[in-house]
């Protein structure tokens, strides 16, 4: 049986993982919290480990699913960290949305010790998490993808290989920029025809029909808006994230892009004033604020 390593069991990384627990394959688990870790462990038969360098020990796959490349790059480093760990051989599969420039470090400090580096961020959700519906996008070796493909298929239904080590990070900054312009757009056009009379539900369900829809008018709003129920399920301060990640993307090939910029700049502002914990959808809020409108 595989021997896989996860590290990192937050809102998205809990899900994922829980398709690797056993009889799939041998599943170590490592949390910085680590009554998460031991909490996941009772509940599906894998094992937790006290720190990174002891989950990796014994593994052939190792998957982390952090806020950033910079807390990849921590716990990589160190006595206790992966490098420390991971014999030659291993494939580490990144599946933080990262940044490209910190995942082609990375990959060249694994390289040195023999070990294959892949960055796969995932999109899809809580919810694909859960349904093993997630879309995996690939950097780096395509045959080293091969290798560890069907361990990734546990969680992730559609695993695409864009590229070069980093591709996969640049490609998934965009997604979630487009995520961000509609989330806002959405909810400044709403805030507006709520304040002419037009019902949002009405409204939505036009735009359904029509060429302005998205994933924000199809599912979003009407799942976490209208109903006013705004679950925290994808922080905003990890949207934030992915929006720099995609401007500096943009601005590093010299790509004019000022709606990326400004998107950016509004979802910086958003997370100072929301805070750490808000949900992304709460961006909605503020435009609502603004506007002094509910759309409901
Ligand atoms: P969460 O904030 O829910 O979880 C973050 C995880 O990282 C937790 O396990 C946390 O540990 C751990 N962590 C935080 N800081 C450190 C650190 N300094 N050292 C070690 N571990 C740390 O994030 P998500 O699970 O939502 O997101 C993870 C990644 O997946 C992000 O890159 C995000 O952008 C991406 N993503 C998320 C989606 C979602 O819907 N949630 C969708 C698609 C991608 P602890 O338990 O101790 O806090």
């Amino acid at each position: 049986m595989t021997r896989v390593a996860f590290l990192g069991l937050g809102a998205i990384g809990r899900p994922m993982a829980k398709h690797l627990a056993p009889p799939r394959s041998t599943l170590t688990v490592w949390n910085r919290t680590s009554a998460k870790a031991n909490a996941f462990a009772a509940e599906t038969g894998a094992a937790a480990a006290a720190t990174p360098r002891q989950a990796v020990q014994a593994a052939d796959i190792v998957i982390t699913c952090l806020p950033s490349s910079r807390e990849v790059e921590e716990v990589i480093g160190g006595a206790d960290g992966l490098l420390a760990g991971m014999r030659r051989g291993t494939v580490l599969v990144d599946c933080t949305s990262g940044d490209p420039a910190t995942s082609r470090r990375v990959a060249a400090t694994l390289a040195d010790a023999g070990v294959a580096f892949l960055d796969a961020p995932v999109s899809g959700g809580v919810s694909g998490a859960e349904r093993a519906a997630l879309t995996v996008m690939i950097g780096g070796d395509a045959t080293v993808l091969e290798r560890v493909r069907p361990v990734l298929s546990a969680f992730g239904s559609t695993i695409v290989h864009c590229g070069p080590v980093g591709s996969g990070d640049a490609l998934k900054s965009v997604n979630n920029a487009m995520l961000a312009v509609h989330l806002w757009s959405l909810a400044e056009g709403l805030a507006a025809l709520a304040k002419a009379g037009v019902s949002p539900r009405l409204a939505l369900d036009v735009i359904n029909a029509s060429s302005g829809r998205s994933n924000s008018s199809q599912n979003l709003f009407p799942e976490r808006v209208l109903s006013r129920a705004f679950p925290r399920t994808f922080r905003l301060a990890l949207l934030d994230k992915d929006l720099g990640i995609a401007a500096g993307v943009a601005r590093e090939q010299k790509v004019a892009s000022p709606m990326l910029q400004l998107a950016s700049e509004l979802f910086r502002a958003a997370h100072t004033e929301l805070g750490e914990d808000a949900d992304h959808v709460e961006v909605v809020k503020i435009i609502e604020r603004w506007a002094q409108v509910e759309i409901a």
